[in-house]
């Protein structure tokens, strides 16, 4: 049977370009999201409300062979009736693992995929019992509904406990050992039913305020990437994964340290749209509806920049040789992903440069 209307939950701009990648397949995407001014809206039908709505999201199922999410923060019990109308990939369990910080990690353990060291903190005294056999510095975090490193700080000196703990103490925290890494990177995957598995280049990323700016891809190094493939792999095993999954990884001391996965398309992975045969969000269409997997191989060498809080000039931009451009149609407001473009070139020195000059033109807000 083929599976070609997929329901979305949540239609920011992952969705939008999954429901893009779409169109030449056949595949017709609906979303159900909060509002009619999101990035999905534009290019697919929206059913408006809650994400987490009984009935809406029964309407959803009903008018989807598969249903998928965008985003990781719903809540994999407001999904999981739906596996009894529909087919819901990833599982609602692959949901709510990389949900919470300490269950993750501990899966991670469990599949022998280094981590920081770590501890869980329900209280001032849990930190401070923390601080004392983890040591200093450390990241405390929230363990649920974190991300673009929202809801965490670093602590450097044992006297700034109490504050962060004050901070962020309403709800279940961890608190981990600083990561004194070389590298950012991430490894994005995707899985079939039958257990098929694909794998990207490993792109390198580059943060600032806990949030990305641009990722370089690929980024050689054929011993970590292979780990990194084993890890992932493990994973997807393990979850009976359908869909695509990312890893995000320190470089530390030359080896890698998992620090957290993503049930879903990846910003870092935005690049595979220019940069290879086939993009992380066909390949995500491709596993949740059973088509063959696409080929992953890079047509060249990538860069990918984000766009945050401003829109840079596009007609500047699209002047250079090979650059894609992507606005998700969002207002401006700081801190927010607006869009991004990337760029592939032949040569990695010729898209150093690009990405260079582009760099320059880029204000990020
Ligand atoms: P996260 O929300 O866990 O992805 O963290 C956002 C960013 O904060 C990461 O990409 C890192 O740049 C930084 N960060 C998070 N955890 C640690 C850590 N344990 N050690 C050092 N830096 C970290």
């Amino acid at each position: 049977m083929s599976l070609s209307r997929v329901g979305i939950v949540g239609a920011g701009q992952l969705g939008r370009m999954l429901a893009l990648a779409g169109y030449p397949l056949g595949i017709r995407c609906a979303f159900l999201d909060r509002s009619v001014d999101t990035p999905g809206a534009a290019v697919a039908p929206l059913l408006v409300g809650d994400l987490e709505d009984p009935q809406l999201l029964r309407q959803l199922a009903l008018q989807s062979d598969v249903v998928t999410f965008d985003w990781e923060n719903i809540s994999g019990k407001a999904l999981a009736p739906l596996q009894k109308i529909t087919c819901l990939r990833p599982s609602a369990e692959a949901l709510e693992l990389s949900q919470d910080r300490l269950h993750e990690k501990a899966l991670f353990k469990r599949l022998k995929i280094p981590v920081a060291a770590h501890a869980a903190v329900d209280s001032l005294p849990d930190l401070n019992q923390a601080i004392l056999s983890l040591g200093l510095p450390g990241v405390l975090k929230t363990r649920r509904l974190g991300y673009d490193g929202k809801g965490q700080r670093v602590i450097r000196h044992a006297h700034e406990a109490a504050d962060a703990w004050r901070e962020l103490g309403n709800r279940p925290l961890i608190y981990e050992q600083f990561q004194p890494f070389s590298r950012e990177l991430s490894l994005v995957g995707a899985r079939a039913m039958s257990g098929d598995a694909v794998f990207y280049p490993l792109a390198a990323n580059h943060h600032a305020g806990g949030i990305l700016r641009y990722s370089v891809a690929p980024y050689s190094a054929a011993a970590l990437e292979k780990t990194a493939r084993i890890y992932l792999r493990r994973v997807l095993r393990e979850l009976s994964y359908v869909g695509v999954l990312t890893i995000e990884f320190f470089v530390v001391n030359g080896q890698l340290v998992a620090n957290e996965m993503a049930p879903r398309v990846h910003n870092s992975g935005h690049w595979t749209i220019e940069g290879c045969v086939t993009s992380q969000f066909e390949n995500h269409l491709r596993a949740i509806t059973d088509l063959p997997l696409g080929s992953t191989r890079p047509l060249g060498h990538a860069a990918m920049i984000n766009f945050l809080g401003k829109m840079p000039d596009r007609d500047r931009l699209l002047a250079i040789d090979g650059l894609g451009f992507h606005d998700y149609g969002k207002s401006e407001r700081p801190g927010r992903k607006l869009g991004h473009c990337t760029i592939v070139k032949e040569r990695a020195k010729d898209r150093d440069r690009a990405l260079a000059k582009i760099l320059k033109w880029i204000r990020w807000s």
